[in-house]
């Protein structure tokens, strides 16, 4: 882009980056523009990028890339910014390279079950473009409407029917990745993933932006199930609920997804965008959902029902037809959000914990919230153990951010103190980075900045998310040398 003669810019840098980038507004610079990128979906902390670009291509990302490097300029990659640990917050006034303007469906393969995206095409379009010849994209964040495959990839993202077929990283092919110091390289060619060598395409995906900027992703592709129903069940106690769900996988029944929603959770969706009328005393609420061919559906439904009415439950029942399916899903994929009809801001954490724990944490839960003070939502992955509490509060009071981001990194010493860990599908980023300590030991956390340092040398890409500070890992690696 050509930026304006009579554009006064102090920065050389800015006027450079410029050059680099192709299309009208593909760099933004003044303080107003870059106020909008201050921060991701996890809005505690805030800092202004040094600017953003908007490259349209492999090309210019490179371009970019290597300008960063050779100049000693932090930067990092950014998608849809739905991102809830902070993986895309500029903290040391990156370059942001926004991947946005890459957003074309390149190639769909039905007969090898394929498809290649651009890093920013949006999740749901996916399902979208090839719905009509019945097949799907199976990952299914709840922020599927906007947040992009190439964010999907860095965070290795899951969502409701993950439990049945798995998270982003099971669904990779291949990846074109721009290395930090701008040359690009292809990983799992011609969509066979098994290659010889290391698994890059598993070290790639999930790393949080810190080892490379995917430009081009190679997904899988599903056929639709023949066949699909949805149960939903009201407990009055949480323990028969966290229970009904051993009970439905102990059956041998996999659903393709088994969420749960507790009491203030189910203020909070009922309160937002889509109610469906659940009951406002019940404390509990399963939605589990089975898929396959169709003659097996009807016997699946028949023994979750029957596994509910062991557990106590106040009433259960499958879905009369798709649209109440539909409005069901739709009232449990705004579970986030919702938070915001009944709190002027909430914290949303991201343990795991072995199923079998669940009653037990829940209940730890619940201490931390009395002990701070503040309330505390639960909606979850219950089939995989993927927790998600959110702790409500208000950040005009003094001190109430302070206790929730407490609670918050409480309760995921009560999942990695489970035999569980800090994160099943957000990331660490900035967020969760001193909780890495929970469950990896020192020697492990180097050996991974140790990877990191392969890729990312000069740690100009995403530097200080992921790890604990580095100051502190040297300090272990003093102590650990002196021993
Ligand atoms: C309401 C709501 C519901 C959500 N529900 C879920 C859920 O059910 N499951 C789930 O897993 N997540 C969920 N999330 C979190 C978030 O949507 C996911 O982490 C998503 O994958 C982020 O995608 P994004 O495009 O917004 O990435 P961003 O937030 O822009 O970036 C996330 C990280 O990826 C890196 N990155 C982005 N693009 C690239 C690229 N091309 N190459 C390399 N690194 C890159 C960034 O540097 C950053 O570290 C939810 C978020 C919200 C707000």
């Amino acid at each position: 882009m050509r930026l304006a003669a009579h554009i006064k810019i102090k920065d050389r840098h800015i006027l450079n980056l410029a050059k680099l980038v192709s299309g009208p507004r593909s760099i933004l610079y003044k303080k107003t523009d870059l106020a909008a990128y201050d921060c991701d979906g996890f809005t505690i902390e805030k800092y202004l990028p040094r600017a953003v670009v908007f490259p349209q291509n492999t090309e210019e990302v490179a371009a970019v890339v290597k300008y960063c490097s050779e100049n000693d300029l932090p930067f990092l990659a950014r998608g849809a910014g739905t991102g809830l640990s902070g993986g895309a917050i500029p903290i040391n006034g990156e370059v942001i390279i926004s991947l946005t303007r890459m957003k074309r469906l390149l190639n769909v393969d039905l007969e090898n079950r394929m498809a290649v995206v651009e890093p920013g095409f949006v999740n749901l379009k996916l399902t979208h473009a090839i719905s009509d010849q019945e097949y799907y994209y199976a990952p299914d964040p709840s922020s599927q409407y906007c947040c992009t495959i190439g964010g999907n990839v860095a965070e290795n993202a899951g969502g409701a029917h993950c439990l049945k077929y798995g998270v982003t990283t099971n669904h990779i092919l291949g990846l074109e990745v721009v290395l930090p110091n701008g040359d690009v390289i292809e990983i799992g060619k011609k969509g066979i993933p098994d290659a010889p060598g290391y698994d890059l395409l598993g070290l790639l995906t999930g790393s949080e932006g810190t080892l490379g900027i995917v430009t081009k992703i190679t997904v899988r592709i599903l056929k639709n199930p023949e066949s699909k129903q949805t149960v939903l069940a009201y407990f009055d106690r949480v323990e028969d609920g966290s229970q009904a769900v051993s009970d439905i996988i102990s059956a041998g029944i996999v659903p393709a997804a088994l969420e749960m929603m507790d009491k203030i959770a189910i203020e909070g969706v009922e309160a937002a965008a889509f109610p469906v009328g659940h009951p406002r005393d019940i404390e509990a609420l399963l939605l589990i959902e089975v898929d396959g061919i169709h003659a097996g559906i009807e016997e699946q439904i028949n023994q979750i029902l029957e596994v509910c009415r062991n557990r106590n439950v106040r009433e259960v029942r499958a879905a009369k037809n798709e649209g109440e399916r539909e409005r069901w899903w739709a009232n449990r994929k705004t579970g986030f959000g919702a938070m915001g009809a009944i709190s002027h801001d909430y914290l949303v954490q991201d343990g795991v914990i072995p199923r079998s724990k669940l009653p037990e944490v829940l209940s730890k839960i619940n201490e931390i919230s009395q002990e701070s003070g503040l309330r505390i939502a639960n909606i979850f992955h219950a089939g995989d153990g993927n927790l998600h509490p959110l702790v409500l509060f208000d950040s005009r009071v003094p001190g109430e951010t302070e206790k929730a981001i407490e609670a918050g990194s409480a309760c995921l010493k009560v999942c990695a103190d489970a035999g569980g860990t800090i994160t099943g599908e957000h990331g660490v980023g900035i967020e969760k980075k001193e909780e890495m300590r929970f469950v990896f030991t020192d020697e492990e956390i180097m050996a991974q900045t140790a990877i990191r340092k392969v890729f990312n040398h000069d740690n100009l890409l995403n530097a200080g998310k992921l790890f604990p500070t580095p100051g502190k890992c040297a300090e272990i690696k003093q102590e650990l040398t002196k021993a």
